[in-house]
């Protein structure tokens, strides 16, 4: 069976992670995760980036500082992970859903200025498979409306758009560093501030100034805000760190596979069976993930059992939260749902990950190709 996902692992993680405990330092904000900390502002030119214990830490983090009111709307999409909805609705905020493009499932650009009334506080984009949000179109109406703009990179980390790094173009960026994300730390993630919020260290310390104290800019350290324990195990920051310094590679052969897959299912693409990702002028994706979409939902569960028959790990993906209960309770669908529903419905993520080999590529797309040549009752 060729897996879905394989969590990546580069070989310096046993080093680091004993280096690690031989530091006698093993709480949060030691040497790796300084190097990590490093590492993200340098690549993303962000103003600071904190680790978290999560990418949906890192969403919480980021409610926090949009200090938002009981309330309060929050643009985002319908079609995205529960995290980015639950970190506005545990800061008392009211999801507004949108209508995704068929093309990226990213959030239409076009669509968010109608939701937009005298509560909208925050637009929250997500891009979806490392493939941005036309956030050029987005941040000027934040802009005109007064709005914080975060971005949902969880699936981001090494994408771009025009030239800057996802998670350092809004306000505040979120990246996931779970198993299932092109770089891992097992459970984590990181939040980019485009500007150095003070706030944030804060907020990531249990709401003390600890981290002010630790550099010895304060005597003593108090309660001063709200806020949790947000911040990783050395341990855990010393796992990631073996593989960004790997970043280039692990994005390398990624982008391989992604290469390999489009070009041997373009046939079947033409031929008008399938349809393949987009990705926009302007856009450097980082192969997070590679999909198809099926002609609707039975072809598309046909299709998953075809493929597991056929030793092809493949999967759907998010239930729309509009239309799931939780969604239903906190948040609201703002305008047509033309796209979101439908185009889950057919969507199917094959085999990607670091270590994915050339031959297991031409097998999981042969596999698809067969599906679609045997004789249609
Ligand atoms: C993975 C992911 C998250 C959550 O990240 P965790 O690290 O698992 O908490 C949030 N949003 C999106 C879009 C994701 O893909």
């Amino acid at each position: 069976m060729i897996p879905f996902n394989v969590p990546p692992y580069c070989g310096k993680e046993d080093e680091y992670v004993l280096q690690a405990i031989h530091s006698h330092k093993i709480c949060g904000d030691g040497a790796f995760t300084k190097k990590c900390h490093e590492w993200l502002v340098q690549r993303t030119g962000a103003a600071r980036a904190l680790l978290t214990t999560s990418g949906s830490h890192a969403l919480d983090m980021a409610a926090l500082l949009c200090a938002l009111e009981p309330g309060d709307e929050v643009i985002m999409p319908s079609y995205t992970f529960s995290s980015t909805a639950n970190a506005f609705v545990l800061a008392g905020a009211v999801p507004v859903f949108v209508d995704i493009r068929p093309d990226t499932m990213n959030i239409d650009e076009n669509r968010i200025e109608e939701a937009i009334t005298p509560k909208t506080k925050v637009i929250c984009v997500m891009h979806y498979a490392g493939v941005a949000c036309e956030m050029d179109a987005i941040l000027p109406m934040a802009r005109r409306h007064g709005l914080k703009v975060v971005e949902d990179a969880a699936q981001g980390v090494m994408a771009s758009y025009k030239g800057k790094a996802l998670g350092a173009i809004g306000d505040y960026g979120c990246y996931s560093f779970h198993e299932s994300k092109n770089y891992s730390m097992g459970e984590g993630g990181a939040i980019l501030l485009r500007t150095d919020d003070p706030r944030a260290e804060v907020i990531r310390e249990k709401g003390t100034n600890r981290a002010r104290f630790l550099r010895g800019q304060v005597d003593k350290y108090t309660w001063e805000d709200l806020g949790s324990s947000y911040l990783p195990s050395e341990l855990n920051a010393a796992y990631l760190y073996a593989q960004l310094e790997m970043a280039e590679q692990i994005n390398a052969a990624r982008l391989h596979c992604w290469d390999l897959y489009r070009q041997m299912l373009t046939p079947l693409a033409e031929a008008g069976r399938i349809e393949l990702p987009v990705i926009p002028d302007g856009c450097v994706h980082n192969a997070h993930m590679f999909y198809i979409k099926a002609r609707d939902l039975d072809e598309r569960t046909e299709l998953i059992a075809w493929l597991k028959a056929h030793g092809v790990g493949s999967v759907f993906h998010y239930v729309p939260l509009h239309s799931a209960a939780a969604g239903l309770r906190f948040g609201r669908f703002h305008g047509e749902d033309k796209y979101t529903t439908r185009e889950s419905q057919r969507l199917l993520r094959l085999p990607m990950y670091y270590g994915l080999t050339d031959a297991e590529v031409e097998t999981a797309a042969n596999a698809v190709a067969a599906f679609y040549a045997r004789a249609r009752s």
